[in-house]
């Protein structure tokens, strides 16, 4: 009998996993949930901030004038380009209707339940090793109207950009300006004249800070990542990361103090499964969630898979290699090694973080190191690899942008086949 899948999520990642198991009818059959009322995820903008219209927290984390920071050529799922002749760092409504176009094109609409939200998932332990799944969800509307179905496996597609983290700031209470978290960062115009300072230099920090800075009087990128060398406009100025506030002013952690008027807090977010229940067994300590074999499958009940957990990657294409290599094992094809085993390979890549001197939060930080996992999944389940070409082009864009993380996205570019791109 096929295996009842339930995907929680109809973003990029949810999208993914819908259509490869959409695509074995005979081995797997798929309900797909999402509280929005579209696909796309984080790719819908909304002017909202706060709470919607359902009281529910807003999950997007768009902004108005935002480009991509990969161009379409890289972002794109294996096998199913950017239909579109528009340059290679697109708008977001773009990557919407891209979205839009692979759920359509795989005739993924029928398996999805749009404006339902996933409230519970509760494992329940059946006969032998088996482990059936009780997912629990309502309408936005009628959240008090809670259906309960059964299921074989679940995969957890519900993002990591919705749940804002707040850093603690010695001083923060006494501040008088306004605080505001990237996550409800919409448009540059409430900065008009305004003194800013942009906490977090990451790839969104970097790209706020810029479009902030077209309409404040003054924006510092305060971060402690090694001094950019880069372009930016005149009226950015790069800080050390923050030591205080005072009422009106920032002291940065050299001892030089600023007069501000807002906090711009572009310091990330929490990995959040407000759904999962006790049983479920998912730890979540210091940005870490445990015990998960290759950042991706529940070592203790491993028909629970999470897509998309790894950051600092290429999303699209890492996504559609994790939901390849979970259907293997899960369609036996491929047998995951023993909880022993996996437990070890685990600890094994966390020790080896901690032993370069990265703190326990980078734990799901890939980077550089995306290709090698990318590959490794690939030849463990014996699946198709992602093209050479992408890894190719990440790497070379990620130098223009760090010479000039102003004008880098003026760039376009051109696959010429699986292993070789043309700078336009
Ligand atoms: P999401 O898109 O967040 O989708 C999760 C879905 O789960 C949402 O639709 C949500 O409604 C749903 N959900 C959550 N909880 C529940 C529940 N309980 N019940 C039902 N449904 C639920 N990537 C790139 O490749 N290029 C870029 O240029 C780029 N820029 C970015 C800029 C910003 C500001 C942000 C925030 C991200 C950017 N990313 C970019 C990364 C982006 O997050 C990924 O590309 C990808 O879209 C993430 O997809 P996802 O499916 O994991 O999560």
């Amino acid at each position: 009998m096929a295996k009842r899948v339930a995907v929680i999520g109809a973003g990029a990642a949810g999208l993914c996993a819908a259509r490869h198991l959409s695509a074995s009818p005979d081995l797997f059959s798929v309900v797909c949930f999402d509280m929005s009322s579209t696909v796309g995820g984080t790719w819908n903008y909304t002017d909202l901030t706060g709470k919607d219209e359902h009281d529910l927290p807003v999950q997007s984390s768009m902004y108005k004038n935002l480009r991509t920071n990969l161009p379409k050529e890289v972002m794109a799922f294996p096998n199913f380009p950017f239909q579109t002749s528009k340059p290679s760092y697109i708008v977001h409504q773009d990557v919407l209707e891209y979205l839009e176009s692979y759920a359509a094109h795989y005739n993924l609409y029928k398996y999805i339940k749009l404006n339902t939200m996933v409230t519970n998932v509760h494992s329940r332990p059946c006969e032998g090793e088996r482990e059936l799944w009780d997912v629990s969800y309502c309408p936005v509307s009628a959240q008090d109207k809670i259906l309960t179905q059964e299921f074989d496996a679940v995969m957890v597609c519900n993002g990591h950009y919705a749940l804002p983290l707040y850093p603690t700031i010695p001083g923060m209470e006494e501040f008088k300006g306004q605080v505001v978290h990237s996550h409800d960062y919409r448009i540059p115009e409430i900065f008009r004249g305004k003194r800013v300072v942009c906490l977090g230099a990451a790839a969104s920090g970097q790209d706020i800070a810029i479009d902030v800075s077209s309409e404040a009087k003054l924006v510092y990128l305060s971060h402690n990542k090694a001094r950019l060398e880069t372009y930016l406009p005149e009226n950015v100025k790069q800080k050390l990361g923050i030591q205080a506030l005072g009422p009106h002013s920032v002291i940065f952690l050299n001892g030089e103090e600023a007069e501000i008027d807002i906090l711009l807090l572009c310091t990330g977010y929490h990995y959040h499964f407000p759904f999962l229940s006790e049983d479920c067994q998912v730890q979540i300590s210091d940005e870490r969630l445990t015990p998960l074999y290759k950042h991706l499958i529940h070592i203790d009940h491993p028909t629970m898979a999470f897509i998309g957990i790894p950051k600092t990657i290429c999303p699209f294409p890492q996504f559609d290699v994790q939901v390849r290599f979970f259907l293997s094992g899960l369609s036996g094809r491929f047998r995951l090694p023993s909880k022993p085993d996996m437990l070890s390979d685990t600890e094994r890549d966390f020790q080896r973080r901690l032993s370069e001197g990265l703190p326990p939060r980078y734990a799901h930080v890939l980077g550089p190191r995306q290709w090698e996992y990318n590959d490794e999944l690939a030849q463990l389940a014996d699946i198709e690899l992602i093209p050479r070409v992408v890894q190719k082009l990440y790497d070379y864009v990620h130098e223009t942008r760090v010479k000039d993380i102003v004008h880098y996205k003026n760039r376009n570019y051109k696959l010429v086949n699986s292993e070789d791109f043309q700078a336009l």
